[in-house]
């Protein structure tokens, strides 16, 4: 029989300084009251841990608007400016690149058009490279680069930073982890870790942090760009399932007598509703340069264009009662294509899944993004803060600043 490790004192000490910073970064400045009540330590303590981060540069104090009469009173806050990390969203068309500060701040971004189809390793490392650089260049002196995320369309094993496969990228078993901690390594002599996410699943955990649905942590992001991805949040955890292929939503079949799909299977979520799909019911020619028209079609004639886009409104129904009816969010998030459409499908939509789910009170909210920037990419700066949060005196000893 196993005997409970002992917790020593530095492990709590450790644990209480992250459940602080996290509050901080998730839920943006508090004041030490705030931090006592959502904690549950005791004031001297919370003094003692906000004096800490301070003394790592993480946080400060400073005046604030607090109370109930609005009066100033000391609040803490991340140091956003001071601490940062590189996040990027390798995408069907181009990459998004931001620089994204403790608390959420985004402090820079980029955003660098690509080829659509096959893209070779080497050329996006060397993409990301040159996208680093040029984000160091809008950043202050000084500043502690805490971590690197990056958003892949496709089977990502986080834990080992390898992608199983990621079609639109056309890699299979690419240990991209190890080869960009290598090429940032050789290119500017370190490199803080880098986490690799599936672009829906850092989606979901975007939204679920600081985007559209932080009020349940039952969630279902959508990621909709050549084909559609899902991301799950369960119990405020990523489902990733028992080999990491949970979230394939782009291939629930809800139609067995449509389109084929590059999966083996016929009628595919994402063969009815995904990008190209969308564009031949709208009688356009595929790729991404035409989605543009589209969307000016929905601006000068929406009618026509709620006309055009009926069935595929039929299929996306069909698919969100299925999502329903098998994980039960309490949220479901549509990005990408999808929230660009969604407005002239809405109707459509509702109709459907009222007609499968009319008790509304067992029926998932359906939500557009509210993030400033991509979900997923807003999900790689967040997974790239996860081991700061979680040792945050200790990260910060031994992290890069910018000189
Ligand atoms: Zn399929």
């Amino acid at each position: 029989m196993l005997k409970p490790t002992p917790v020593t004192p530095d492990e709590v000490k450790r644990h209480n300084l992250a459940r602080v910073l996290r509050h901080l970064h998730e839920d943006g400045e508090l004041s030490r009251s705030d931090l006592v009540f959502l904690t549950g330590l005791n004031r001297s303590t919370i003094g003692s841990l906000v004096s800490d981060l301070a003394g790592a540069d993480l946080v400060e104090e400073v005046s604030g608007v607090g109370g109930s009469r609005g009066r100033p009173s000391l609040v803490v806050r991340s140091k956003s400016k001071n601490v940062f990390v590189l996040a990027f969203d390798l995408r069907v068309d181009r990459i998004v690149c931001a620089a994204i500060g403790l608390g959420g701040e985004v402090l820079a971004t980029l955003h660098r058009p690509r080829l659509d189809g096959p893209y070779p390793v080497e050329n996006a490392i060397a993409a990301i490279l040159e996208s680093t650089d040029e984000l160091f260049t809008k950043l202050p002196l000084g500043a502690t680069w805490a971590g690197v995320g990056i958003a892949i369309p496709g089977v990502v094993e986080t834990e080992l930073g390898f992608v199983r496969k990621a079609p639109n990228l056309g890699w299979i078993d690419v240990p991209f982890g190890q080869d960009i901690e290598r090429a940032f390594r050789s290119h500017m002599g370190v490199c803080p870790s880098v986490v690799l996410g599936n672009d829906a699943n850092l989606g979901a955990i975007a939204e679920y942090v600081r985007g559209a649905a932080t009020t349940s942590s039952s969630v279902v992001y959508l990621s909709g760009d050549v084909g559609v991805g899902g991301g799950v949040v369960l119990g405020g955890q990523v489902l990733t399932g028992g080999s990491g292929y949970a979230g394939e939503l782009g291939h629930l079949v809800v139609n067995p007598n449509g389109q084929p799909c590059n999966c083996g299977s016929q009628g595919c979520w994402e063969t009815e509703v995904g990008r190209d799909a969308i564009l031949s019911a709208a009688g356009l020619r595929t790729g991404p340069d035409s989605f543009p028209e589209l969307l000016e079609l929905g601006k000068s004639d929406p009618e026509k264009m709620k006309q055009t886009l009926n069935q595929v409104g039929e299929w996306v129904g069909v698919g969100l009662v299925n999502l329903m009816n098998s994980i039960d969010p309490n949220y479901i998030v549509l990005g990408g294509h999808l929230a660009d459409i969604y407005p002239y499908i809405s109707e459509v939509v509702n109709r459907r899944v009222d007609q499968s789910r009319p008790d509304r009170k067992t029926r998932a909210e359906i939500l557009l993004p509210s993030l400033s920037l991509d979900s997923p990419l807003v999900g790689a700066a967040e997974v790239a803060f996860g081991r700061l949060l979680s040792h945050p005196l200790q990260e910060m000893e031994q992290a890069f600043a910018l000189v």
